[in-house]
């Protein structure tokens, strides 16, 4: 399958250098090319190396040649009226992912997908109904930052959510990969505290990524306290039960962040305020408060703006550190997996 083939930017920077010096050692280049050439990966991008123009011509031939560095196509691009842009990615297969950049005052948090489609099912989620389609490389990940640079190197990330479409923890060892790159001072930068890992509680990944050294964020979404209203809302509470997961969360020094969808009747009442709070204490967790979008199970129904607020003071008062995030964007279909499937559902009316 060509698009599974490995790239310079399917490599961490450090893998990428080594293979490049290799190269130059083969070609009878200068040591000092590879790390000139490794800059041009993700620390000042370029789309092709015929723009590396501090390189001889011939050097910029036999480079694409031999490293064609793959781009991902922007399908669409949507503005919203906030400030917040979504693109829809197509790769090398034709699959299509998302990510969305979401600019606030000190910030650009960019929310990135990290498989197309999601096999978990969760009722809510728009991606959830699309069913699984294949996990992304490497590249395909990091090129959603890598893309956006090149585009603009003033959209360049300071933030990074793997909250966009697919299980991160489920794809690990391209995930692995893709938090090097962005964590890298070789690579985007970012800083460890300031990249996001979202997952359901997939115990294998959360393991591995205790297990990294660098203090990567991780969120749980967590969407009910009660395991019997979870199952029905998250079939993957089957698998690997909330009390696993809120054991295995125990592995990480850094604070824990709970999401929560919140969806009226199902997981609003007091009784599942009072068993979130007690859950975010024994952790020590702060819990964001998302308003359900549409796009999921049609059945859902959102909790009105005032119960939330009632919601998130009942937390509060209970020194849980609790903010409900504002629906950025809701007006180009931000929430994950939506405008996929929104563009498939146009393609097909007009088919
Ligand atoms: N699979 C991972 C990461 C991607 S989903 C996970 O579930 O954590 C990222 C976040 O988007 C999750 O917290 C998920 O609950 C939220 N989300 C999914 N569908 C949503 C919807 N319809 N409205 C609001 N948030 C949603
Ligand atoms: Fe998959 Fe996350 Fe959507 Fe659940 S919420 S279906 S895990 S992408």
């Amino acid at each position: 399958m060509s698009h599974s083939a490995t790239t310079l930017l399917d490599l961490t920077p450090a893998a990428a250098s080594l293979r490049l010096a290799e190269w130059a050692t083969a070609e009878g280049l200068p040591k000092y090319r590879a790390a000139q050439l490794v800059r041009r990966l993700w620390v000042a991008p370029v789309a092709s190396w015929q723009e590396a123009t501090e390189l001889p011509k011939a050097l910029r031939e036999r480079l694409d040649r031999d490293f064609p560095l793959p781009r991902l196509t922007l399908d669409t691009l949507q503005d919203s009226a906030d400030g917040t842009r979504k693109y829809l990615w197509t790769l090398k297969d034709g699959e299509k992912v998302e990510s969305v950049l979401i600019p606030s005052a000190s910030r650009r948090t960019l929310c990135i997908s990290s498989q197309a489609g999601c096999a978990l099912g969760c009722v809510f989620c728009a991606t959830g109904l699309m069913g699984f389609r294949r996990n992304l490389q490497p590249s395909e990940i990091a090129c959603q930052a890598r893309e956006l640079v090149l585009r603009d190197p003033e959209d360049k990330p300071t933030n990074i959510v793997f909250m966009g479409m697919g299980e991160p923890l489920l794809n690990w060892p391209a995930v692995d990969t893709a938090l090097t790159i962005f964590n890298s001072p070789a690579g985007l930068g970012v800083g460890a505290r300031h990249i996001t890992v979202s997952t359901v509680g997939i115990l294998p990944g959360m393991k591995a990524l205790a297990a990294r050294p660098e203090q990567f964020r991780l969120a749980i979404s967590l969407h009910s306290p009660l395991p019997a209203e979870r199952l029905a809302l998250m079939p993957i509470e089957k698998k690997y039960p909330l009390k696993d997961v809120i054991e295995a969360a125990k592995a990480f020094q850094q604070r824990i962040t709970f999401e929560y969808v919140l969806i009226a009747g199902r997981n609003d009442r007091d009784k599942d305020a009072l068993a979130l709070a007690s859950l975010a204490r024994r952790l020590g967790a702060h819990v964001n408060l998302l308003p359900l979008h549409p796009g999921g199970s049609d059945e859902l129904v959102p909790t009105a703006p005032a119960r939330i607020r009632e919601f998130r003071d009942f937390l509060t008062i209970r020194n849980i550190e609790a903010v409900v995030r504002r629906s950025r964007g809701l007006d180009i279909d931000a929430a994950c997996g939506q405008l996929r499937v929104q563009m498939e559902r146009k393609r097909r009316a007009q088919a």
